[in-house]
C-alpha cells in the first residue's frame, strides 16, 4: 500500500520530471497539495513529510481545518480554491493566505476591508475560465482580467499574483489550446504588473501538460490523498 508520503514524492518526481522536459527548473514550480474533502490527520501526514501549500474549496471546511491545525502545524500556508459568495468572504480574509478564484470587484474589496489588521496581504490570482462553459466560474475576456487585476493592484489588503483556470476536462488539441491561451494571458498581465509570478494550473491529471505551458502551480488531490466519494 502507498502512504501519501509516498505519493507525495511521486507528485513531486512528476513536476520534476515534466519541468525538465520543457527545460524549466523545478524549484519555480510549486505543489499545492488539495485536501478537499480529507480530514486532518491526512493533512498532517502531508506536512509531516514536508508539504506546506494546502488547498480548500469550501470556506467553513478550511476554517474549521485551519483552526485546528494552527497548533500542530503551524507553518501551513492556506490557500482557497473555491467558489466564494460575498456573504462567506470575511472567512477567506480571515483564515486564508492566498485566494485563486478571484472574479468579481465586489469580493475583491470586501476582502481588502475584511483583511485583519497586522495580517500580512491576501495573496490573489484571479481565475479565469477558459473553456467558455458555463458551468465554470471565473472571468472571459483580456479587457476584464486588466480592470481588475488594477482593482486588485490598487487595494491595500491584496496583492495581485496572478491568474487560475480550470480548463476543460479531458485532454486532446481543445485543452492544449486552453493552456496555450493562459499562458499568452499570463505574459500579458506580467507585462503590466511585474510583480505577477503565479499561474495556477494543472491538477492530478493534466499536471505535465499544464507545466509544459508554463505553469507555476500546480493543484493536485486524487494523486495525493486518493479519489474523493464527494466534491
Ligand atoms: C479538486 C480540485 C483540484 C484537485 O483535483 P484532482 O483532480 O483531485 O487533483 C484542483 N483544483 C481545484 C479548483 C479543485 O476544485
Amino acid at each position: 500500500m502507498t502512504t501519501i508520503a509516498d505519493r507525495l514524492a511521486l507528485a513531486q518526481r512528476r513536476i520534476a520530471q515534466a519541468a525538465q522536459i520543457s527545460s524549466r527548473n523545478a524549484s519555480e514550480i510549486k505543489l499545492l497539495a488539495v485536501s478537499k474533502t480529507k480530514p486532518v490527520a491526512d493533512i498532517e501526514q502531508a506536512y509531516a513529510a514536508g508539504q506546506r501549500c494546502f488547498g480548500e474549496n469550501y470556506v467553513q471546511e478550511g476554517q474549521l481545518k485551519a483552526m485546528e491545525l494552527a497548533q500542530r502545524c503551524p507553518d501551513i500556508e492556506w490557500h482557497f480554491i473555491g467558489p466564494l459568495q460575498s456573504n462567506k468572504s470575511r472567512i477567506v480574509a480571515e483564515h486564508f493566505h492566498w485566494m485563486h478564484t478571484l472574479e468579481r470587484e465586489k469580493i475583491a474589496r470586501r476582502l481588502s476591508e475584511q483583511r485583519p489588521e497586522g495580517m500580512p496581504p491576501l495573496e490573489i490570482c484571479i481565475q479565469i475560465n477558459v473553456s467558455g462553459e458555463s458551468s465554470k466560474a471565473g472571468i472571459a475576456t483580456q479587457s476584464e482580467m486588466f480592470e481588475l487585476a488594477s482593482l486588485v493592484d490598487s487595494l491595500p489588503n491584496l496583492k495581485l499574483r496572478g491568474l487560475m483556470t480550470i480548463p476543460s476536462a479531458g485532454e486532446g488539441p481543445r485543452l492544449e489550446a486552453e493552456l496555450s491561451h493562459m499562458q499568452q494571458l499570463f505574459a500579458e498581465l506580467k507585462l503590466k504588473f511585474p510583480q505577477v509570478d503565479t499561474l495556477s494550473m494543472g491538477m492530478s491529471q493534466d499536471l505535465e501538460l499544464a507545466i509544459a505551458k508554463g505553469s507555476t502551480m500546480v493543484r493536485v488531490g486524487s494523486a495525493i490523498f486518493g479519489e474523493r466519494n464527494y466534491g
